[in-house]
C-alpha cells in the first residue's frame, strides 16, 4: 500500500471521512504540493522540541476529529517566536478546544512553520455528481467569500486549463501585482492545481479537498491549511 492509501485506510479504520490536517498535508506532500514543515506534538515538551527543529516563528493548531474549523474554536495561534510563547499557546489551545467542545478528542497539537504573510489563494476540488472530480481556484478573502469569484474546470486539467483558471478570476490583477500586493509566481500556483488534479484523479474516494489558504509568493507558493473529505465508506 502506498502512503496515501495508508492514510486513507487509517481514517476509514477509525470511522472518519475527514482527514486530519497533518494527514491531509502528508497526502499533499506525496503529490508534490508544497506545505509548511510540520509535526504533531503529544506533549508541551514535544511541541517545544518540534518548534526548535522546525525553526521559529511557528504556528500551533489543534488536531481533533471533532473540530473542523480550527480558528472558530480558538485552535490556531500564529506567530510564535520562542519557547515561552509555544508553551503558552499549547495550553491556550487545549483550554479553548475543551471550552468549544467539552468532549472533543484531541489527537495532538500540530506545530508548523509560520509562512510569511502574502497574497492568499484557494485551491479546491469537489466531486460533482455529473462531471466527477472538479477543480476550483480563487483568491482568498472577500473575493471568494463575498464575490464568489472562483473558476472551475473538470479534472484532469492541462497546464493551459490551470493557467486559465488562475487568469480567469476577476481578482487576477491582484496576482499580477497591484498597490501593496506584489506580483506572485503564477507557475507555482499552476503547479499546485496540476498536482491537485493528479491527486483527485488517482483517488476517486476523495469527495472534497480544500487548500485554504495557499500563500503565493514572488517565487513559489506554500499551503498552510489542507482539508480532505472522503466519500462515505462503501461508496
Ligand atoms: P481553519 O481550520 O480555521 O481554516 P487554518 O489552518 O486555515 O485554520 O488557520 C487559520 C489562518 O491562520 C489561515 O487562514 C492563515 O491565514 C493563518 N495560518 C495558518 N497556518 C499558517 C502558517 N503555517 N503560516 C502562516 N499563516 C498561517
Ligand atoms: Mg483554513
Amino acid at each position: 500500500m502506498n502512503k496515501v492509501d495508508k492514510i486513507i485506510a487509517q481514517a476509514r479504520s477509525e470511522g472518519r471521512t475527514a482527514l486530519l490536517e497533518p494527514e491531509a498535508k502528508a497526502v499533499c506532500v506525496a503529490y508534490g504540493i508544497p506545505v509548511t514543515k510540520f509535526s504533531v506534538a503529544k506533549t508541551e515538551k514535544q511541541a517545544v522540541e518540534f518548534a526548535e527543529e522546525i525553526g521559529f516563528p511557528v504556528v500551533l493548531k489543534v488536531v481533533s476529529p471533532d473540530i473542523v474549523h480550527k480558528s472558530d474554536a480558538g485552535g490556531v495561534v500564529v506567530g510564535l517566536k520562542n519557547q515561552t510563547e509555544v508553551k503558552a499557546a499549547y495550553s491556550r489551545i487545549l483550554k479553548n478546544s475543551k471550552k468549544y467542545k467539552a468532549d472533543a478528542k484531541i489527537v495532538g497539537i500540530l506545530v508548523q512553520k509560520m509562512a510569511p504573510s502574502s497574497t492568499e489563494v484557494i485551491v479546491g476540488a469537489v466531486k460533482d455528481p455529473q462531471f466527477g472530480q472538479t477543480l476550483m481556484f480563487g483568491v482568498g478573502g472577500v473575493f471568494v467569500e463575498l464575490e464568489k469569484d472562483v473558476t472551475f474546470r473538470v479534472a484532469p486539467i492541462s497546464e493551459q486549463d490551470a493557467l486559465e483558471m488562475v487568469t480567469g478570476v476577476k481578482a487576477f490583477p491582484l496576482l499580477k501585482g497591484f498597490r501593496n500586493s506584489p506580483a506572485v509566481d503564477i507557475n507555482a500556483i499552476v503547479d499546485v492545481l496540476l498536482c491537485t488534479s493528479k491527486l483527485v484523479m488517482d483517488h476517486a474516494e476523495i469527495k472534497e479537498l480544500d487548500l485554504n489558504p495557499v500563500l503565493a509568493y514572488a517565487k513559489g507558493a506554500m499551503t498552510v491549511d489542507a482539508r480532505i473529505i472522503l466519500e462515505p465508506a462503501g461508496n
